[in-house]
Order: structure tokens, then C-alpha cells, then sequence
């Protein structure tokens, strides 16, 4: 593969493991970047030496399943190895940093910014406006974020951006914190997942067991920046105790006049752990939603991947993969690149023919629901579809559920994550499940049998 497949395969692999791996993991996970991959080792490096053990030890199976299912390689194998230079994105930034600013402190404070982002290991260098496609579908969202960014905390203070999973939240919230870095970099700029917060809100009141000192370092930490980008605050928890904080921390940064940016898969009164009280000061500035981008908007989304890419390929493939990935940037992107891991794999230019090859996209299929598929699955082993999404394990029905999720990711192309939510399961369940059937099929009559008239039943050969 050329470097930039290699990229592409690698952070396909990237996001499923921080999809399947606890989210203690992920300051590991984060770090990773691909050195090679040849004759099914794929070997990665990492500038943390604990991150690289905690990996080998705690999650080398898991990691090496999730490599086996995306190569397709059922003998793939993943090696981890502790690089001093693996930071050399981090180190490239900073020295485009040390070029603008020549002020000493301000110079010591940008890459105070840059180093708090990445350490959170949240910084993604992709995540920049420059990068963001502008559409019907986000360009207000996309202005008012530009808005903030150019002038923080004299506009749109809460600026509230919500909708599904996979449609730029997290992007156009990281734009906001890259641009403030780079033109105001005075500014303090911390960017936090709501999971981390809270998470750190209670292990520091369980180590401190809320000692009043303690506890206002960690507020500090929270309150003396300018600028708080808050992502998918809908996983607050209803923990009274770190709803309380939130609302502190809320409330003394907008008081002091600092800009708040949040993101939520939903707007704030659907959020049913949200107290009023932090509803109604969310609700206060200005709230906007990001929709599916039309069918151009993810046309130019890939145009612009490969084109930054130097790839060759035909218009045609594009908007094949364009018209068949809809509701989902994430998983739109993820569609192109297994394309173009194929066609390097392959030695093959990137046609349409490929494309249909590959990603195998009946053109009915982008119709077909999680729901229609588990009904007529349910319907062929004549039991209930409650049953296929609950727990029962009965034989009949635990098979009757593989095939269902087996059949869902195939048909749908849907991420296993969203796979997992409509069944109900945890994401390796669902991998399992799928690998179990996709395993199996072309020996077991049954289960080929099955898949055919499921198949045909859904009008989807
Ligand atoms: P969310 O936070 O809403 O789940 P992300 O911000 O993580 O979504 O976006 C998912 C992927 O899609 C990212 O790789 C992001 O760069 C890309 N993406 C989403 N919208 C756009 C866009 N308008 N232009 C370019 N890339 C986009
Ligand atoms: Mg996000």
C-alpha cells in the first residue's frame, strides 16, 4: 500500500478500536500511528512506552480481531512499537507556531494550548475549517462556528451545535479550538469530552474526598481558560454532584465573559439526565443543528479527501460511494477508503466498477432499515422480533439474531456501533455475531439457505 492508503486503512482501524475498546483506553489508542503494513503484520508506533504495555497486555486480542476483520486477513497480526519521534505531527505544529509568534509568552501559552489539546488526546489535525465542506445542510452552523472563532464570547455565547452521530459535531467544534490557537493564542482554549469531565469531576472528589482545596484545583482547571469546547454533552450523567459542578463551571466562565461551545446528539431539553437549570443556560445563545449533507456536499466531502491526497480516480466511483452513504460523513469516509485500500491492494485505479465491487451497494439498498431486516429474518424462523432485539438465548433465536446483525451490517453498511444500538448489544457482541455468520456461511447449507430468502424476501440480491 502507498503511505496514504496505508493512512486511510489505518485510521478506518483506528476508529472501529476506539468504537470497541473502553474509553479508559483511548489516551492510548489516540497516540498510534502506522508505521507498515506487509504480509498481514501491521505494525504500529506509539511515543508513549506505558501506552504501548497497557495496549500489549490489557487489549492485543481485541485489537488483533479488530485488524483481522477490516483487512479481511484472517491471519493478520498487529505489533506495537514505542517510537521517541511518534509525535512528529505535534512537533510539525509547534514549529509552524514558533515561526508566527515570536513573543515569548505567547509563544509558551499557543503551545501550552496545542499540547493541552493533544495531551487530552483530542486534537485532531484534520479537524480544521480548511477541511470542512460547506453545504445547505451545515453552512449555518458552519458560519456561526466561524463567527466564534473570529471573536469569541461577543456573539453566540452558549453556541450549541447538535445533531446525529457522524456528521461533523466534533469537527466543526476542534475548527473553532485550532483557529483560536493559531490567530488569538493569548487565548486559553481547553476542549473536553463530557465523558472526561465528569469523569474526572469524580475521581478527583473520590481521591480528595471533596476537600474543599482539592477540589477548587480541579475547578481551576476548568474555569481559568477562555475558551470551553464541551463535546456530546449528552452523556452527562444525572449524578447530582457533577450536574452541580457543570453548572458551576458554566456559570463562572460565562460570567466572566469566556466562550462555551457545546455539542450534543440532541437539543438540550431531549436530554432526559440535563436539570433544567443547565437546559435553559444551554438554550440561552444560539442553537444550531447539522443535518445529512446532500448528495453534492458528500461528493465534494470525498472529492476533497482524495484530491488533498493526490489520488487518481474516476468521478463516476465517487458518486457511487456519494449516493449510497447518506445519513453518515463518518461512514461515508470510511467507504472511500476501503475503496482505495482495494485498489492499492490490487493495483487497480479507482473506477466505478471497483467501487460496486467492493462496497457491494445494491442500488435499492439505502432504503432498507435495521427494522425491516430484523422483521423479515424474524418472520423466516417464524418468532417475534422482540425476542431477535431482547435477550432470550434460546438456539433458535440467538441464530436467528446472527443472522439478522450478520445481515444488517452486509445490506446496510452500517457501523457496528449503530448496529449495536438497534440490537441492543455490546459492539463486540455485534462483531462477534457477524464474524461468526460471515464465517460459516458458504459451508452451512442452513445459514446460506437463510440468507438467500431473507434476501429475496427484501427484494436486496
Ligand atoms: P460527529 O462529532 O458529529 O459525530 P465528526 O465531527 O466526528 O462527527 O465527523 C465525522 C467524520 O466526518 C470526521 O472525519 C469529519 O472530518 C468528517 N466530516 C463531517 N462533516 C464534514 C464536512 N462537512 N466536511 C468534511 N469532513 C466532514
Ligand atoms: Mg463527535
Amino acid at each position: 500500500m502507498e503511505n496514504i492508503e496505508l493512512k486511510r486503512f489505518w485510521e478506518q482501524i483506528k476508529e472501529e478500536l476506539l468504537a470497541t475498546l473502553p474509553e479508559n483506553a483511548h489516551p492510548w489508542v489516540y497516540p498510534l500511528e502506522i508505521s507498515g503494513y506487509d504480509k498481514g503484520v501491521l505494525t504500529v508506533v506509539t511515543g508513549q512506552m506505558m501506552g504501548r504495555d497497557i495496549l500489549r497486555k490489557n487489549y492485543y486480542s481485541i485489537m488483533t480481531e479488530v485488524l483481522q476483520q477490516i483487512s479481511g486477513d484472517k491471519n493478520a497480526r498487529i505489533v506495537i512499537i514505542y517510537d521517541e519521534n511518534a509525535a512528529k505531527t505535534l512537533k510539525k505544529e509547534s514549529e509552524k507556531l514558533n515561526k508566527k509568534i515570536n513573543d515569548r509568552s505567547l509563544k509558551e501559552q499557543a503551545l501550552e494550548n496545542l499540547s493541552n489539546m493533544q495531551s487530552a488526546a483530542n486534537l485532531n489535525l484534520k479537524y480544521k475549517f480548511e477541511n470542512f465542506v460547506v453545504g445547505d445542510s451545515n453552512k449555518f452552523a458552519y458560519s456561526a462556528a466561524m463567527a466564534v472563532a473570529k471573536n469569541p464570547a461577543t456573539k453566540y455565547n452558549p453556541l450549541f451545535i447538535y445533531g446525529n452521530s457522524g456528521l461533523g459535531k466534533t469537527h466543526l467544534m476542534q475548527a473553532i479550538g485550532h483557529y483560536i490557537i493559531f490567530n488569538n493564542p493569548k487565548l486559553k482554549v481547553k476542549y473536553t469530552k463530557t465523558e472526561d469531565y465528569v469523569n474526572d469531576y469524580i475521581s478527583n472528589s473520590r481521591k480528595t474526598n471533596n476537600n474543599i482545596e482539592n477540589m477548587s484545583k480541579f475547578n481551576r482547571k476548568y474555569t481559568n481558560i477562555d475558551v470551553i469546547l464541551i463535546d456530546d454533552i449528552q452523556f452527562i450523567e444525572s449524578k447530582i454532584k457533577s450536574m452541580e459542578n457543570l453548572q458551576y463551571t458554566f456559570d463562572n466562565l460565562y460570567n466572566k465573559g469566556k466562550q462555551i461551545v457545546i455539542t450534543s446528539d440532541r437539543v438540550p431539553k431531549d436530554i432526559p439526565t440535563l436539570t433544567a437549570a443547565l437546559c435553559s443556560r444551554f438554550e440561552m445563545g444560539l442553537m444550531l443543528e447539522l443535518t445529512p449533507p446532500d448528495i453534492e456536499t458528500r461528493f465534494e466531502i470525498i472529492k476533497k479527501l482524495a484530491d488533498n491526497n493526490d489520488l487518481k480516480y474516476d468521478e463516476e466511483a465517487l458518486m457511487y460511494i456519494a449516493k449510497n452513504f447518506v445519513n453518515n460523513v463518518r461512514e461515508l469516509e470510511g467507504a472511500f477508503t476501503k475503496v482505495c485500500a482495494y485498489a492499492e491492494i490490487t493495483e487497480q485505479p479507482l473506477t466505478l466498477k471497483l467501487a460496486k465491487e467492493v462496497l457491494k451497494c445494491d442500488d435499492n439498498n439505502d432504503e432498507i432499515t435495521f427494522d425491516q431486516i430484523a422483521r423479515v429474518t424474524a418472520s423466516y424462523f417464524d418468532i417475534d422480533i422482540d425476542d431477535i432485539r431482547g435477550t432470550a438465548r434460546g438456539q433458535k433465536v440467538s441464530f436467528a439474531r446472527h443472522l439478522a446483525i450478520y445481515l444488517c451490517r452486509e445490506i446496510t453498511n452500517q457501523s457496528f456501533v449503530n448496529i449495536s444500538k438497534y440490537f441492543n448489544k455490546k459492539h463486540t457482541t455485534i462483531m462477534f455475531a457477524y464474524e461468526k455468520i460471515k464465517k460459516e456461511k458458504d459451508t452451512n447449507k442452513e445459514i446460506t439457505n437463510a440468507i438467500r430468502e431473507i434476501r429475496q424476501a427484501l427484494k436486496v440480491l
